[in-house]
């Protein structure tokens, strides 16, 4: 029987593209990974290769400066046409191989084992490699050993989107969008880029429960996210950052603009009918907060955007309110 994931690219990109880890900083449970590798098998290098639409992307990279090549003249693009390892013990012996920079020149590849990166769902997306500047036959128990890290290199990207991903919602986690904000400040110190934050929260929520039952309450909470997801750019991420508490990252948006979104989300969560019970109005309250000098951390940011959405609160609910410019200004 044919295996038709193995020539499914579209599949295999999308499968890839669920993972949301290209271009991502480097992250020790994967640099582990390929020191392992390393040190076990005593290769100089070791990498874990995404195999990208026209490149190889290197999530991890012991004993390699470069974080990409073109997939081309990648020797992990092969490793993933099959389901077996790669072996390659002389590349100048190889004709597929023998004529590649990778190979004439730097990094001076002469002998490769790499073992496919299987999704749950059957996508090789990538591999993980042994590479020596120097021919060597790798042995049943050295591949058998790699083989086991390749394994624990996709539980690692596994759960490394569960921990991104609440699980009532598919918004972010209160983590992963901290890591987002993160990112965006870093932006912002580097290249004064704007970026705002909405940080909403569902009025009387606590009555929804009470009256409805919380199995309603949860149906209200997905809906709101669903809406949010629905309305935003792509560019923009969606948090849940508590219970009934959301947030809506901005990048490129200052004040203004920032505060004509949060307006449309909070007329279309009153517009919205999120159950089947026709009684059941929802409204939610929200605090704008452009990025600003001296916002050196999420949780500045978001204390700001956290004094808005008070203010809207308590001026009423069903409304929004823009953060007093620096009112979060490191001292
Ligand atoms: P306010 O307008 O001031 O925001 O009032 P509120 O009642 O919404 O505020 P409060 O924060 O006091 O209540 C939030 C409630 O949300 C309390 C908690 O039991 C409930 N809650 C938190 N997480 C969940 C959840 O995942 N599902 C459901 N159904 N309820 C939740
Ligand atoms: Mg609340
Ligand atoms: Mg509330």
């Amino acid at each position: 029987m044919a295996d038709e994931k193995l020539t499914d690219e579209a599949g295999r990109l999308a499968a890839l593209k669920r993972y949301e880890v290209l271009d991502t900083p480097s992250e020790a449970s994967f640099d582990r990974i390929t020191d392992l590798v390393r040190s076990i098998l005593g290769v100089p290098i070791s990498v874990v290769s995404l195999i990208d639409q026209d490149r190889q992307w290197f999530k991890a990279k012991s004993g390699l400066a470069v974080s990409e090549t073109p997939r081309e003249i990648a020797f992990c693009n092969h490793t993933i046409r099959h389901r077996a390892p790669m072996l390659v013990p002389d590349a100048q012996e190889d004709e597929r191989f023998s004529d590649s920079p990778l190979v004439t020149g730097d990094p001076n590849i002469r002998s490769y084992a790499g073992i496919p990166l299987e999704t749950p769902d059957g996508y090789n997306i990538g591999s993980l490699c042994a590479i020596d500047t120097v021919p060597r036959h790798f042995d049943p128990h050295q591949v058998a050993i790699l083989s086991n890290l390749a394994a624990l290199v996709v539980e690692q990207l596994e759960l490394r989107r569960i921990a991104e991903r609440d699980h009532l919602t598919g918004a972010l986690t209160r983590r992963a969008f901290l890591t987002e904000m993160n990112r965006t400040i870093a932006l912002f110190e580097r290249h004064q880029r704007p970026a705002s934050v909405l940080l909403f929260d569902i009025d009387h929520f606590k009555n929804i429960n009470d009256t409805h039952g919380h199995p309603i309450g949860d149906q209200v909470i997905r809906g709101i996210a669903e809406l949010c997801a629905g309305l935003q750019r792509p560019s923009d991420s969606l948090g849940r950052l508590g219970g009934e508490e959301f947030a809506i990252l901005l990048p490129e948006t200052t004040q203004d603009d920032a505060a004509k979104a949060a307006q449309r989300f909070c007329e279309a969560i009153e517009a919205a009918r999120l159950t089947a019970i026709p009684s059941l109005q929802v409204t939610a309250s929200f605090g704008v907060s452009e990025i600003a000098e001296g916002y050196a951390s999420s949780e500045i940011w978001l204390a700001a955007a956290d004094e808005a959405l008070y203010d809207a609160k308590r001026s009423g609910r069903n409304r929004i309110a823009v953060a007093r410019p620096d009112a979060f200004r490191a001292a």
